[in-house]
């Protein structure tokens, strides 16, 4: 539907008005996080500086405001329940019968309260999750109900629903906007502001049909259309004056307009590029293009960054072989791999990359994609035909990527995922001392393995240089060569840092080697 993206734009005008905005994403699942869903049922994982493993929303949230979000900003049923159930086993709730209204209600309140009381924002945007009617979504609602009461102007509810268009009738139908409203109605929540999904304009008669049978104002109606790309959603809204609407549901009248300059000059370079370049992006998911969306979204920052059109072409690594890698990436000017988790299509990955090396091809790899780059130059070029990760293959006699004796003792217990924001020493005159223009870094992590720093020797005598260390552990995080035009693997994830102001260095400079044709 689209939720995410109209809380990200909303949060973007408020922002450009000169407020201080987050935003908030409340999961009805029972999960405590997504980090043990497999990518096919949720899309990518997004990760903040703290270590939370998040829903992919968040980082729209983060690519539109540019400001960081942490847990604080990803709240699940299970967190929820796990939290209440915590202080009941602790005696908190003093011998009472716990339940649903008001101990999980009151735990919802809190979580949505809490950002506000840090004092840090003028604004919370709270995004729920799932559909008005589904029985996980009670208790929010609920939830809604009384803070609205507690709250009173403060608080704002901001209904969206689907206008489906009938082509045979040429007609939208308004009946499941006012179901949905209706249904809201019943449990007590009254929205102040409805935006309405459709595909094409919605009418000045409809919008005041809406109004009139959904008890809103005739502004407070706000069609949101289909657009070209996500990122012009901000100006749609504007021109909807959506923030302005809602200011003054929470009687915040007389705001300067929203300055979106910078917006609007990255929007203007990424409609109009001087020219295409095309890229691979090898991975196993590639049926689903949400499990990359971060990555996704930073070609299209670096793209505009660079006035090009970045043509990315998914690649299902498991179809790629020694005998047809040549085929299947031909005409590709640089090369991507993807990170993962586990077996399937790491074969190919590690072709895609002896493909890029020995092509010359610029080559990218993040995570899984840079342990599979040592991985294939230590078979390659080292001559350690038997190499591997540990993950993949744990009797491997090299054992280039492993688990760090620490993780070993700690296995046992679930196994360790390294997690978050770290900081990154880089190396004076490299490549990623060249992109990143500073000693010190701080990238954020999801992984497990490491490379093995039992071998950076015989690495380095190859002409590999590692050019970016953990200081205080001494794990390696960036891998390049330099007898390459360009060839970087980093094992943290550059792309959950990009945004549409401040696309990443990392995706900046490859792409633009791509243009260069190096
Ligand atoms: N599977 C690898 C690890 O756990 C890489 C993870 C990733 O690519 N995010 O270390």
């Amino acid at each position: 539907m689209g939720k995410g993206i109209i809380s990200a734009s909303l949060g973007k005008l408020l922002q450009a008005r000169g407020l201080s905005v987050t935003i908030q994403k409340l999961d009805p699942y029972i999960n405590i996080d997504p980090d043990t869903l497999n990518p096919y049922e949720h899309g990518e994982c997004f990760v903040t500086n703290d270590g939370a493993v998040t829903d992919l929303d968040l980082g729209h949230y983060e690519r539109f405001l540019d400001v960081p979000t942490s847990q604080a900003n990803s709240v699940t049923t299970g967190r929820i329940y796990q939290a209440v159930i915590d202080k009941e086993r602790r005696g908190e709730y003093l011998g009472k019968t716990v339940q649903v209204i008001p101990h999980i209600t009151d735990e919802i309140k809190c979580h949505i309260k809490s950002l506000g009381s840090t004092g840090q924002y003028d604004v919370v945007i709270t995004e729920i999750g799932g559909t008005v009617g589904d029985i996980e979504s009670l208790p929010y609602i609920e939830a809604v109900r009384q803070l609205r009461w507690e709250l009173g102007s403060r608080c704002a509810v901001i209904h969206l629903t689907y206008v489906p268009y009938l082509a045979a009738a040429h007609e939208l139908k308004t009946k499941p906007t006012q179901h949905s409203v209706k249904q809201l109605q019943e449990q007590g929540v009254q929205p102040d502001v409805l935006v309405l999904r459709t595909e094409h304009p919605i009418s000045q008669e409809i919008r005041a049909k809406v109004a009139l049978f959904c008890n809103v104002d005739k502004d407070a109606v706000v069609q949101s259309i289909d657009a070209p790309t996500i990122y012009q959603v901000p100006l749609l809204m504007r021109e909807e004056r959506l923030s302005e609407v809602v200011l003054r549901k929470l009687k915040m009248e007389n705001m300067p307009e929203p300055d979106l300059t910078a917006w609007t000059n990255f929007l203007e370079k990424y409609e109009n590029p001087k020219k295409t370049v095309k890229i691979a992006l090898v991975g196993k998911y590639v049926e689903l293009p949400d499990t990359y969306k971060s990555i996704l979204e930073a070609f299209v920052h670096a793209g505009a960054a660079n006035e090009c059109k970045v043509d990315l072409k998914l690649i299902q690594s498991e179809n790629i072989t020694a005998n047809n890698v040549d085929k299947v990436l031909e005409g590709m000017q640089g090369i991507m791999v993807a990170p993962g988790f586990g077996e399937r299509g790491v074969e190919g990955k590690i072709e895609a990359i002896r493909y890029a090396r020995e092509g010359n091809i610029p080559f990218f790899g993040i995570c899984l994609g840079m342990q599979c780059a040592v991985i294939e130059f230590a078979r390659n070029v080292l001559g350690y035909t038997d190499s591997h990760s540990t993950e993949i293959n744990p009797n491997t006699s090299q054992k280039v990527i492993d688990l760090m004796a620490d993780q070993k003792n700690q296995l046992n217990k679930g196994g360790t995922m390294r997690l978050g924001a770290y900081d990154c020493d880089i190396k004076e005159n490299t490549l990623a001392a060249s992109i990143y223009k500073t000693g010190r870094i701080s990238e954020r992590h999801r992984h497990r393995y490491e490379f093995n720093n039992k071998y950076t020797e015989a690495f380095e005598k190859a002409g590999v240089v590692f050019s970016g260390k953990n200081p205080e552990t001494n794990l390696i995080e960036i891998v390049e060569l330099p007898a390459h035009p360009f060839f970087i693997g980093v094992q943290f994830h550059p792309e959950l840092k990009s945004t549409v102001l401040n696309p990443h260095p990392l995706f900046v400079d490859f792409v633009k080697a791509v243009a260069a044709g190096k």
